[in-house]
């Protein structure tokens, strides 16, 4: 029994080993990426449910990796927040699609809001207000252009330092919101502490919507919050008429998913924005 304990040991190490070597190389080559212009940002429409007109987009990060091809955001973003790595890539995100938006603002084509994902680690521990207001500045864009998606697990927190950045955030004039809400705890309250001006209902929730009464109520009992408060509402992962129209009857207005389109590259977005009746 002990020999076998041994081995069992050195068998756990090696394997921690393996998955550290992986980590790292992982790490590695995502400082290649972002020297190598092999990220880019695509762009997932947010429509108004009633229309189908494009009201705004969310910026999503992708990986073109030379031999693994698309990688997804959360495969890499989570490595990526392990480290400083995080700070610079979430800095390239915000000046790429600031560049955007300032292109299809100047062709007309766009007057609503991108937003940009921002993680935990980018409000705590970096200077993700400067970086922001650079951003526009650079670009000569107003703060109205821009929105920043918060997780609600990270909006949950109670670390002051990050409240007082969402403050300062505020004060700059960007519009916040919560992500994948209703996903937290039960506990609503840091609603009130918080400058957010936007929720979006979780897609898990939209998924069976229309087949699975709890998400329905679910559903229903965030839509009522959220008018209650005053907040504006985007429901993601629509991806059936059905939901669509649940959502609608509901009094949740704007929504976004594969029923409307898949996030596209920017060129792709442009032609999107070209297409609308104006
Ligand atoms: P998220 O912010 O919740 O983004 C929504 C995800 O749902 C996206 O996955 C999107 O492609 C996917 N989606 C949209 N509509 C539908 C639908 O109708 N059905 C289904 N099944 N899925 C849909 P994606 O692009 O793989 O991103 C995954 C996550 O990675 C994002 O979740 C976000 O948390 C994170 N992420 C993406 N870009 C960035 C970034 O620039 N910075 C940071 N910090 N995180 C990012
Ligand atoms: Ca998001
Ligand atoms: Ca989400
Ligand atoms: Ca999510």
């Amino acid at each position: 029994a002990k020999e076998r304990g041994k081995n069992n040991f050195q068998f756990y190490t090696a394997d921690m080993n393996a998955r550290a070597i992986e980590r790292l190389k992982m790490e590695y080559s995502l400082h290649r990426a972002l020297a190598q212009d092999e990220l880019d940002v695509w762009y997932q429409p947010k429509v108004e449910l009633a229309s189908g007109r494009i009201i705004g987009a969310e910026a999503l990060l992708r990986w073109h990796h030379p031999d693994m091809g698309l990688i997804s955001p959360g495969q890499f973003i989570p490595i990526a927040e392990e480290s400083s790595l995080i700070t610079s890539m979430g800095d390239w995100v915000l000046d790429t699609t600031c560049a955007a938006i300032r292109r299809w603002r100047d062709a007309g084509l766009l007057q609503g809001r991108i937003a940009v994902n921002v993680s935990g680690r980018q409000l705590k521990y970096s200077s993700i207000v400067d970086s922001v207001a650079q951003a526009l500045e650079r670009h000569g864009l107003p703060s109205s252009a821009l929105e920043l998606e918060i997780t609600e697990s990270v909006a949950m927190d109670e670390d002051s330092g990050m409240v007082e950045v969402l403050h300062r955030l505020q004060a700059l004039g960007i519009y916040l919101s919560i992500d994948d809400f209703g996903t937290g705890y039960s506990s609503l309250s840091y609603l009130k502490r918080l400058p957010v001006r936007g929720l979006k209902i979780d897609q898990s929730f939209i998924m069976d919507l229309h087949q699975d009464r709890d998400d329905a109520a679910i559903t229903q009992a965030i839509i009522s919050i959220a008018r209650s408060l005053g907040l504006e509402l985007v429901a993601e992962g629509v991806e059936l008429e059905e939901q669509r129209r649940f959502l609608l009857e509901q009094g949740c207005d704007c929504g976004q998913g594969y029923l409307f389109s898949r996030p596209v590259p920017a060129a792709e977005f442009e032609a999107l924005l070209r297409q609308q009746p104006r």
